[in-house]
């Protein structure tokens, strides 16, 4: 069995209280059995293939490319999954680990609600039984996605504590958790937590870049000249990063939310603007006060709407592997219309941050360029359908 990195230079590590350590180590376990196990992969590659849709797509993106002034773009369809973003193949990999860990019960954290989506999704097509925490304040922000898990089957706890958000929604299920381990397995929805959870996550998202890298080749002959990819927790980029990790001529560009601007402090880019600090179980960089106390994030998209990062950027900022980089609200709007009107595709708000700082660097960018479309807008309609000041 191959040992999982419990951290990433200094960062990761598993800041949770002792009870909690068992189960850490049983899911450290069962990962690295099952994971190299045939009957496993060929498992979870069957339903990556029938049920989420893979290979998600390579699509030139020529109109949007031209707009931005770059010769080949390229977006990796992740938009495309069942359920509309890459969270699936994350939340599938997981809930399949946990009946293979006789689990009966899932639980999950949501903010937007996407990955409480994926995981009920999962849960229903494995036969678990399913509760998803979610912050009051959300699930009246989120009412569809709400709607969604419960006809999946999942029961929905609304957390009323803190301000009533996806942090709050965490230390919920981390308190479940606690308390039902023996039966349940907690479903972490990013590439963050203690060890070995950004390790999981990461390689449960590996999809993305391993196929993105084939494709390439088969399409162009070479490798990228750069990836660019939105980071929230960070699930996205580093699935399709660690495709090219090894690359180096390949430049790797990680793109946060810097919300209604970094100097206004209303943002969500802590690789930029905040310190290392402890924050659900693991030590990365965080927004926080000179005290320590976690600040409120702000962004426009609930997927980047979150003051930590996982630990493996952290590590690759401080490298300088990853160049991170970032976008405002309002220059993810704009590039939301400018993809819908030249391409036809409607992409998540979140996604739309990759391809604003696309859109500004253009020719700088060395190509050709590959982005991850991390997911589909349609949850997004509304919000931006508002501040477009269309008639929604
Ligand atoms: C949740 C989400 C993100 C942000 O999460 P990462 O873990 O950083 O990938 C990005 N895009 C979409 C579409 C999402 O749903």
């Amino acid at each position: 069995m191959t040992e999982l990195p419990t951290r990433f230079g200094p960062y990761g590590g598993r800041y949770v209280p002792e009870t909690v350590i068992g189960a850490l180590d049983e899911l450290e376990d069962a990962f690295s059995e099952h994971s190299e196990d045939p009957t496993f992969q060929a498992e979870l590659e069957g339903l990556l293939g029938a049920y989420v849709g893979r290979p998600t797509p390579l699509y030139l993106a020529k109109r949007l490319g031209e707009r931005y002034g770059i010769e080949r773009l390229y977006f990796k369809r992740e938009d495309l999954c069942h359920t509309g973003a890459h969270k699936i193949n994350n939340a599938l990999g997981q809930v399949l680990l946990a009946r293979r860990m006789e689990k009966r019960r899932v639980i999950a954290e949501t903010g937007a609600g996407q990955h409480g989506v994926a995981t009920a999704t999962a849960a229903a097509l494995l036969g678990m039984e399913c509760c998803v925490y979610m912050g009051r304040l959300d699930m009246e922000r989120q009412r569809l996605n709400v709607v969604r898990m419960r006809m999946l089957g999942a029961e929905v706890r609304a957390v009323d504590s803190g301000t009533s958000t996806l942090k709050d929604a965490t230390s919920e299920a981390i308190r479940d958790w606690v308390t039902n381990v023996r039966d349940t397995h907690y479903v972490i929805g990013s590439a963050v937590g203690p060890a070995p959870y950004p390790e999981v996550v990461a390689r449960f998202q590996s999809v993305i870049g391993s196929e993105a890298r084939e494709q390439m080749l088969a399409e162009e002959g070479r490798l990228p000249g750069s990836v660019v990819a939105c980071v929230g927790g960070g699930s996205n980029a580093i699935g399709i990063f660690r495709g090219f990790m090894d690359d180096a001529d390949v430049e790797l560009v990680g793109v946060e939310a810097a919300g209604h601007g970094l100097a206004t402090g209303e943002h969500g880019a802590p690789l930029a603007a905040g310190s290392p600090g402890v924050l659900h179980g693991s030590l990365s960089y965080l927004l926080q006060d000179s005290e320590g106390q976690v600040a409120e994030p702000h962004s426009i998209s609930a997927g980047l709407d979150y003051p930590g990062v996982g630990p493996e950027h952290s590590y690759l900022r401080d490298s300088g592997r990853v160049r991170y980089t970032n976008a405002t609200d309002a220059e993810a709007l704009e590039a939301f219309k400018v993809c819908s009107e030249t391409e036809g595709i409607i992409p998540a708000l979140e996604t739309s941050h990759a391809l604003a700082a696309i859109g500004r660097e253009g020719a700088r960018l060395a190509g050709p360029v590959l982005v991850c479309m991390s997911g589909r807008g349609d949850k997004d309609v509304d919000q931006a359908g508002a501040a477009m000041g269309l008639d929604v």
